[in-house]
């Protein structure tokens, strides 16, 4: 409960319009893309600068309320869901492109910001921001931030935390701190930029980025490799790798999730196939005609059935739509989907690949795969019933075996969703229980009273995703 003092402060500070504590706000904001996995927040603001979120956070730092920043929600790891009460801070209003600076290819923007409007726009003046999440189309910038997101196209250009350079951001205490800039080189004491990339809101609230931009590729190329064996396939991942050819893209579709996107989007995928593999290649024509006349090769020999190269733009985008599709289209078949992002070195995709398969028909739950192979990040994703108790149980089971597997084959239990709430338990399985301490040290320093994104990354006790926490 938030004291009524504090209220009406909030309400001084972001206008009564931009305060709201009605049932039907607090029941939105009480869940995000994670399933089975809700708990009501008390209050909802919606700040429209820095100095609001500065104002807001000494407020809430001086009755001890818990701040829950939230993007678009899309996270799949509990990162919004306020499972400690408090006040949630949706970041929509600020979203501005302050600036797009072509002498040293940055652009300074609020945090707000949808990342498919921003790579768009930035793509009209010639320049390329890579880092493009599945759910770019709804995520904001600041999400992609905290919890530095991958894409489909981090394999050759890296995630988000290769092109965040510079943060503006606000303490637990409403300080606010600026790190980096449009520098490409600053060694100026602790590089507090990446340690505030991927701190799942748990550290500060972002409210300005500075963000690298390079030259958009002027050719590009997109090919679909066809295998009958899934192992073929997987091994394949690792092939092209071998070879020094790293692709833009490298996506992996098993059997089933293929079905599944072909009867959503009727985009004519090979059913028969037990996998596909959906290459791209971008840079100068030359390099790409090169490179993906190798990747063929490189297929064929890996006992590939057949390898298409798309003719127009219009076939390489509806083939890259196979890939965008996937978790939407396995969403449709049953009530719950579990999507997880276990992430091994890319030399043990097979084995990874194996592993799942051998897991799902240990615990027999139904586990479709697909996910970016070329970085070694493999999304299982179960499809059940949240009312099936005995079946989630399954789930949860065959999942934690999975995390474990993906550690014993020197992977981890997150390659980009972040850990949030449901993968806190797993944590320590990870980073050992030094790491922890340190993490923990890092946390008392910039939030003393633990107000930021309460139960989040630490685990004070093994809390799963089935327990559904009522606020
Ligand atoms: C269909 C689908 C596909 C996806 N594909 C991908 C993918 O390819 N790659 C990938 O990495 N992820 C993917 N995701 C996961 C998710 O979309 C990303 O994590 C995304 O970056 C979240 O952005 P958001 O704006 O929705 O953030 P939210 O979900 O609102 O927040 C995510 C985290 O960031 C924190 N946060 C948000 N804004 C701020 C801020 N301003 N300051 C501090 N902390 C903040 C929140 O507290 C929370 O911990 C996918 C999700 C879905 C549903």
């Amino acid at each position: 409960m938030i004291p009524e003092t504090a209220k009406s402060r909030l309400k001084q500070i972001v206008g009564e319009a931009h305060f709201r504590d009605d049932p039907q706000t607090l029941v939105t904001h009480s869940y995000d893309g994670t399933p089975m996995l809700q708990s009501l927040p008390d209050a909802v603001v919606y700040p429209a600068d820095t100095r609001q979120v500065s104002e807001i956070l000494k407020v809430l730092h001086e009755y001890g309320i818990p701040l829950i920043s939230r993007g678009s929600g899309t996270n799949l790891s509990g990162g919004t869901v306020p499972v400690e009460g408090g006040v949630v801070m949706v970041m929509h209003r600020m979203n501005q492109i302050l600036e797009l600076d072509l002498e040293n290819l940055t652009a300074t923007v609020q945090p707000g910001l949808n990342t498919k409007r921003f790579i768009e726009h930035v793509e009209q003046y010639g320049l390329f921001y890579p880092p493009d999440p599945g759910s770019m189309a709804v995520s904001t910038i600041g999400g992609n931030i905290a919890e530095c997101s991958g894409g489909l196209r981090g394999l050759k250009y890296g995630t988000t935390k290769d092109y965040v350079i510079g943060l503006e951001a606000v303490l637990a205490n409403g300080e606010i701190i600026r790190t980096g800039g449009k520098l490409m080189k600053d060694v100026a004491g602790y590089d507090l930029t990446k340690l505030l990339v991927g701190s799942e809101g748990t550290l500060a609230v972002i409210t300005e980025a500075v963000l690298k931009l390079i030259p958009l590729p002027k050719c590009k190329k997109t090919m679909i490799a066809m295998f009958s064996d899934i192992y073929d396939a997987a091994r394949t991942v690792s092939k092209i790798i071998e070879n020094r050819i790293i692709p833009a893209t490298l996506e992996f579709l098993d059997n089933p999730t293929i079905r599944v996107v072909d009867d959503y989007a009727k985009i004519g995928l090979p059913r028969d196939m037990e996998a596909i593999l959906l290459i791209e290649q971008d840079g100068d024509r030359e390099t790409v005609e090169r490179d993906i006349a190798r990747i063929g090769e490189i297929c064929r020999d890996e006992n590939a059935d057949r390898v298409e190269i798309a003719q127009s733009d219009e076939e390489a985008q509806k083939l890259m739509s196979a890939r965008r599709f996937a978790f939407t289209a396995l969403a449709r078949l049953k009530p719950t989907t579990i999507l997880e992002d276990a992430t091994v070195p890319r030399s043990k995709i097979a084995d990874m690949v194996v592993e799942i398969n051998r897991i799902a028909k240990k615990y027999n739950v139904t586990i479709c795969t697909f996910g970016h192979a070329g970085d070694g990040n493999l999304h299982p994703t179960a499809l059940t019933d949240a009312r099936d108790r005995e079946e989630i149980e399954r789930v949860e089971a065959a999942f934690e075996e999975i995390f474990d597997a993906a550690i014993r084959l020197g992977g981890t239990i997150t390659g980009e969703h972040g850990v949030g709430t449901v993968k806190a338990p797993f944590l320590e399985w990870k980073v050992g229980r030094a790491g922890i301490d340190v993490m923990q040290g890092i946390k008392r320093a910039f939030d003393p009273k633990g107000i930021l994104n309460p139960g989040k990354m630490f685990a004070k006790e093994t809390r799963k995703r089935v327990i559904i926490h009522h606020g």
